[in-house]
């Protein structure tokens, strides 16, 4: 008879993992299906921690060649070892991932190596048909099944993405040499922070963007301010422009490129090409049409503030649901799912979900910006505050960039922060705990912050929503 579980999560990337752990420590009997070969999904083995090892291993390259003698300190002529920095990424990857098997171990979650499909939608007791890596058929019954099964690449048409000369995200953590010249096709996120990462190692970076503007989900003063910090560190933008085709061939990659509103085409040349225009949920071969489970007009799967899909006993969390398509926005509505499965309440605040761009300075955004806030008709003050004024900021010698607290004008509750500068996505926590709290920007303001930081900044920019900073 096919072994029965309380909870078979499909997916073991960082919605998936953290759900089958949490319901594990529930006392939900729990397995989780994964076909990597490694758990921590995107995120860890090819998104998130490598991107910040290369992005560390060059940020310190950076600080090498233009920081260190602003301190005092001579190095000569500073050298890359291309293979040794991807080595470490690796071995950070494979500390990551193997540190979740012991977490499965330690919570006593099942670790089924394969490919997952729904084989029979039956209230109760559904049915898992998994594919193993080894290539055995198994079958497992579950009562609930959920479904953490990610996000993928989303392809541009006319381009072929061959991984060498043309990239996804995960190509551009592996180049074996640096390349002369970088194109990368969109300003998003990923584009941005391997952008940084490669320029930071040499190569030519220009990136293409269909908008006018580049990080579209930010706040409109972070977004001006981030391009100008890029520019000056060497990158170069087309903005409203779209790259129509893209041919690879032994001397390099030839793209068209169009004005977004129609115009004449030019051709632009990289040695290699970075295809970054986004992510799309990934549902194939996970049997739900024939289990009638709902899709969106999206393609995402359809599932209630509950993660409830329309087919009882099946939910689904993560990208595979859409919203922010972020490691821990996955990671708490894992959390929120196995609750409500053992019995709980559980409840995700979207409001207070930061989003981070690990260039640097880095780029961090909590709530609303000013133009959703200007588009809802609501009325709101303003506080900001640079990191030019910031003692601790100018002794580091990081002095790029600003807080910016946006608070309700009548009820003076923070509605939004935005932030450019060093270590941003550290700094915004605060803010997050403190909207989580529904924290004035006076609560802020009036909370002691240690001196010299960073931090206390976001407390002059929470006392200048009322006018009263006393640094500036
Ligand atoms: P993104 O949505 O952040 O950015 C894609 C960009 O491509 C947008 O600016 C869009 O306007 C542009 N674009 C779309 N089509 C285009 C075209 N044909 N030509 C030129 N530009 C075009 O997507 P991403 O950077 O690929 O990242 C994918 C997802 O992964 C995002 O949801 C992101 O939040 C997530 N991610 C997060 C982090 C992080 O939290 N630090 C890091 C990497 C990725």
């Amino acid at each position: 008879m096919a072994e029965s579980f309380d909870v078979i999560v499909i997916g073991g990337g960082p919605g998936g993992y953290v759900c089958a752990i949490r319901a594990a420590q529930l006392g939900l009997k729990t397995a989780c299906v994964e076909n990597r070969g490694a758990l921590g999904g995107t995120c860890l083995n090819v998104g998130c921690i490598p991107s910040k090892a290369l992005l560390q291993s060059s940020h310190l390259f950076d600080e090498a060649n233009h920081a260190f003698a602003g301190h005092g300190i001579k190095v000569g002529k500073v050298e890359i070892d291309l293979p040794t920095m991807m080595a470490r990424k690796d071995d950070v990857v494979k500390q990551n991932t193997t540190g979740i098997e012991f977490l499965f171990k330690k919570n006593k979650v099942t670790y089924i190596k394969g490919t997952g499909r729904i084989a029979k939608a039956a209230r109760g007791a559904h049915e898992i048909a998994v594919k193993t890596l080894d290539g055995k058929d198994e079958s497992y019954t579950t009562k609930y099944v959920v479904l953490a099964t990610g996000s993928e690449v989303t392809p541009l048409p006319g381009i072929t993405i061959d991984e060498k000369q043309i990239v996804s995200s995960t190509g551009a953590l592996t180049l074996d040499k640096i390349p002369k010249s970088l194109v990368v096709i969109g300003a998003g996120v990923i584009g941005l922070e391997m952008g940084s990462v490669w320029r930071r190692l040499g190569a030519e970076v220009t990136v293409i963007e269909y908008l006018d503007f580049i990080l579209p989900s930010m706040d409109g003063e972070v977004r001006k301010q981030m391009q100008r910090i890029l520019e000056r560190q060497g990158m170069k933008f087309k903005l409203g422009a779209k790259v129509t085709k893209a041919v690879a061939a032994k001397g390099g990659v030839t793209l068209s490129v169009e004005p977004a509103k129609g115009g004449a085409a030019e051709e632009v040349k990289a040695d290699v090409v970075l295809v970054a225009v986004g992510r799309r949920p990934y549902t194939a071969g996970l049997g739900l049409a024939e289990a009638g489970v709902t899709l969106t007009n999206r393609s995402f799967v359809q599932a209630d503030e509950n993660f409830q899909t329309n087919v009882e006993g099946i939910f689904a969390i993560g990208d595979v649901i859409g919203g922010q398509m972020l490691a821990h926005k996955a990671e708490d509505e894992g959390v929120a799912c196995a609750e409500l499965m053992a019995g709980q309440t559980a409840h995700i605040n979207y409001d207070a979900i930061a989003g981070v761009v690990y260039t640097w300075p880095e780029v961090a955004g909590i709530g609303k910006t000013e133009e959703q806030l200007k588009e809802a008709g609501v009325a709101y003050k303003t506080g900001k505050f640079p990191f030019t004024a910031n003692s601790r900021a100018r002794a580091n010698g990081d002095t790029d960039g600003f807080v910016k607290i946006l608070a309700d004008a009548t009820t003076d509750r923070v509605l939004g922060c935005h932030i450019v500068g060093p270590a941003a996505g550290d700094l915004i926590m605060e803010v997050a705990l403190g909207m989580e709290f529904g924290a004035a920007a006076e609560d802020i303001a009036r909370t002691c912050h240690a001196h010299p930081q960073l931090g206390e900044a976001v407390k002059e920019a929470a006392l200048s929503v009322d006018k009263r900073a006393i640094h500036i």
